[in-house]
């Protein structure tokens, strides 16, 4: 059961819901977000009484949720979760997509990406500092000095940056450079102890679907960092393992409509890592609107036959800024939009 505190609830009405809970021999996980502090009871649900919870003072609601996945099940909050990123909304009526590229190389790189990113209408900027790549022995990111150039390059464009943690203990560099939203990528999805660890905080997390997890471990996963008390949290689909080979994955645009129906809370599309290459890009990128992604996160290099990582699915700023106007007209089609 998840018993959603109202938000004027006082620290004493909460003591009071906990204390009639264990008094049934349930546990408590108390999930403080921003906006509301929500207890999910854990154990056998049977023994409590929702109206008389709900008559408790403090408590806006008392609901049993069937899924296994709670706080970002829809099934308790109907309307869609709008994520304020420094004043740019993401999972409302306004499509993001957010671009930039796959590492932060060098000071030049980050200007003229941050400049591309910008000139294109984009309103916020990705780009990795700390990279996840098979090979140990390939570029693994600038690191902190990375970080350095990569906010320094967005902020003389106003733009909140995103970008991956990979390491629990570099959160606290990513706190002091104000990242503004934590990318946990493919390869972490079910690392729980950093799933955690980013639920502790209130920095808006991109949660990517792991190579071939399935829906649920995913929904599961969010499950941890919301637990947490972190309920900013996106979704990003970037494309799964099958047994075709032709591209880098396979980009299951049938997520999108399921993930919206089980969840309240955004979901982004990155096309970029799905099809691997920079000419299928906007193919996918035009079908994740259509389908209803709330986003996109997309890789673009200023010059990516040069580009140190991921050079052959990398946009040129001419392409982003033609991207951005073809999904324009999507967006509009559907009732939704892309400033
Ligand atoms: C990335 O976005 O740069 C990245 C490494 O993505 P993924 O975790 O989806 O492979
Ligand atoms: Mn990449």
């Amino acid at each position: 059961m998840i018993i959603v505190m109202s938000s004027e609830a006082t620290e004493a009405q909460l003591e009071a819901v906990v204390k009639r809970v264990k008094e049934q021999g349930l546990d408590v996980n108390i999930s403080r977000g921003t906006e509301r502090t929500l207890i999910g009871a854990i154990g056998d649900e049977r023994k409590l009484d929702q109206e008389l919870l709900e008559a408790l003072p403090g408590v806006e609601q008392a609901l049993h949720i069937l899924k296994p996945y709670k706080i970002v099940a829809r099934e308790w909050h109907k309307q869609d979760t709008v994520i304020d990123i420094k004043g740019v909304p993401l999972g409302g009526r306004q499509v993001q997509i957010i671009s930039g590229p796959c590492s932060v190389e060098t000071r030049e790189q980050m200007d003229l990406s941050a400049a591309a990113v910008k000139a294109a209408g984009c309103r916020l900027m990705r780009g990795g500092a700390f990279k996840p790549r098979t090979s140990p022995y390939s570029f693994q990111g600038a690191g902190v000095e990375g970080l350095d150039m990569f906010r320094k390059a967005a902020d003389k464009h106003g733009l909140p940056i995103v970008t991956e943690l990979m390491d629990a203990r570099q959160l606290d560099t990513f706190l002091e450079y104000g990242v503004e939203v934590i990318q946990i990528g493919t390869r972490n999805m079910q690392n729980f102890d950093l799933l955690k660890e980013v639920g502790r905080v209130n920095v808006p997390v991109i949660l990517k679907r792991g190579m071939s997890a399935t829906i649920s471990e995913w929904l599961m996963a969010a499950e941890y960092i919301a637990a947490g008390g972190n309920h900013n949290i996106i979704f990003c689909e970037r494309g799964i393992r099958t047994f075709e080979t032709y591209y880098r994955n396979v980009l299951d645009v049938t997520a999108i409509p399921v993930l919206k129906k089980e969840t309240h809370l955004p979901v982004i599309v990155d096309p970029s890592h799905a099809g691997g290459k920079a000419w299928m890009v906007p193919a996918l990128s035009r079908a994740a609107i259509a389908a209803g992604a709330d986003g996109l996160l997309v890789e673009m290099h200023p010059n990516p036959c040069e580009a140190w990582c991921d050079a052959d699915q990398a946009l040129n700023p001419q392409e982003l800024i033609k991207l951005m106007g073809e999904l324009r007209g999507i967006a509009q089609v559907i009732g939704r939009e892309i400033l």
